[in-house]
């Protein structure tokens, strides 16, 4: 089966690895034309962790990034809401979240990917073909043809636009910047990933590398000025001014430069991931707001069961079919619960419902829904 993968991003790399695992070949087209990813970090939570294990390269991606022993909400003065015991950031078998530049960890994907398969970069997906034989795909540089596509061109997908062209990404109004500063935290801090929440305005962050911290900081839309200045890491600092002063630290040893912003959004449920021999996985198809760090995890589980069903089942129609029907229940609990959580830490009354909630529920409620996020079973 001659496959083609649109976008060498997390989704699309982890496709190719884990359909070489199942003696599947295909080729990834890449739109850049280097590998270049934009400095932020990613939080890889246990369900990702197993199954970069389970395609043997968990050894070098926790080598390139750090791994956290804990991951906290708290209040602006980094104070944690709750205490929870360690066991809810690990799964099982012991596999923890590991922070990590993305592009470490793109560069990682990239080189195993490319010891068994093609990367064509500078390759953007502009159209396709359905034809007798197979699919014609068209890029801004040449063609290519194969008998089953995937499409992990990520939230602005352009095959996506092409198969659904009525889908739709929905904005949260909010703003986050991400960033990376050169800052080492103190040893206690080392391997904890935190989100702290102040009124309405929220900070996140934790040690990736030896030198490195990543952080991000939301915002909401509508409580920024109608114009904001070119530099924006002094306006930063004076929004999280009243914080923990490791914050404004952790902003003030980041270049101007090394400060990145993206308006947060999500897809709208897309009835349907695939049509034909065309099927659409991570952001692509259902991409998530980041509030539960489980956007690149959830293109990860995508990677795994999508190649499991393409190994078992001869017709793609039916393994996309099956692949579909198993994924959608828990992408779908991710996307609503995301978004909801997301929207209520940026209200008051949202903040204390959620302040309310982790303090009351059992720990052991915790830990379930926890072992429910981390579980990967066999399709
Ligand atoms: C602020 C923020 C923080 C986040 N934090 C986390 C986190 O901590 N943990 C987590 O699990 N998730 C996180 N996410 C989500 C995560 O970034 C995404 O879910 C993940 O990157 C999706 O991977 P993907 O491969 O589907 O898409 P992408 O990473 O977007 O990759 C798509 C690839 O396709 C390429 N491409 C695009 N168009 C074309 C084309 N026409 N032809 C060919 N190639 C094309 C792109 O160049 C890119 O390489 C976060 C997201 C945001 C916005």
């Amino acid at each position: 089966m001659k496959t083609a993968i649109i976008g060498g991003g997390i989704a699309g790399l982890t496709t190719a690895l884990a359909l070489h695992q199942k003696g599947l070949g295909c080729t990834v087209y890449e739109k850049a034309g280097e590998l270049n990813e934009i400095g932020a970090g990613v939080w890889l939570q246990p369900n990702a962790v197993k199954i970069l294990d389970a395609l043997g390269i968990k050894a070098l991606v926790s080598k390139e990034g750090m791994e956290l022993d804990r991951m906290e909400i708290t209040n602006n003065q980094l104070r944690p809401f709750r205490e929870i015991k360690d066991q809810v950031v690990q799964d099982d078998s012991g596999n923890k979240t590991i922070a990590i530049h993305r592009s470490k960890l793109q560069k990682v994907l990239y080189q195993e990917v490319s010891k068994h398969m093609e990367v064509k970069l500078g390759m953007g997906y502009e159209a396709h073909e359905t034809e007798d034989n197979g699919i014609r795909i068209r890029f801004g540089e040449g063609e290519a043809s194969a008998e089953v596509v995937l499409g992990a061109d990520g939230i602005q997908s352009h095959l996506r636009q092409s198969l659904f062209p009525d889908s739709l990404i929905r904005s949260a109004g909010q703003i986050c910047w991400r960033g990376i500063s050169n800052t080492v935290l103190p040893a206690e801090d080392l391997k904890v990933g935190r989100e702290a929440w102040g009124k309405q305005i929220r900070f996140g962050f934790s040690q990736i590398s030896a030198s490195e911290v990543y952080w991000f900081a939301v915002i909401r839309e509508s409580s920024l000025p109608s114009s904001l200045p070119p530099e924006i890491r002094p306006y930063l600092q004076e929004r999280f001014s009243d914080f923990h002063p490791l914050v404004g630290q952790i902003i003030s040893n980041t270049p101007e430069d090394h400060i990145h912003r993206a308006l947060l959004g999500d897809l709208k449920r897309l009835d349907q991931w695939h049509s034909g021999n065309i099927c659409l996985i991570g952001d692509a198809a259902h991409a998530t707001t980041p509030n539960m760090g489980q956007g690149a995890c959830q293109a990860i589980e995508d990677a795994w069961y999508l190649s499991q069903a393409l190994a078992t089942h001869k017709s793609p129609d039916l393994a996309f079919k099956v692949f579909d029907t198993f994924r959608r229940k828990k992408v779908d609990y991710i996307v609503n619960n995301s978004w909801r959580f997301g929207k209520m830490a940026h209200s008051r009354l949202g903040q204390s419902v959620v302040r309310s909630m982790m303090k009351l529920t059992p720990e052991k409620v915790l830990m379930q829904q926890m072992k429910a996020l981390y579980k990967v079973q066999p399709l």
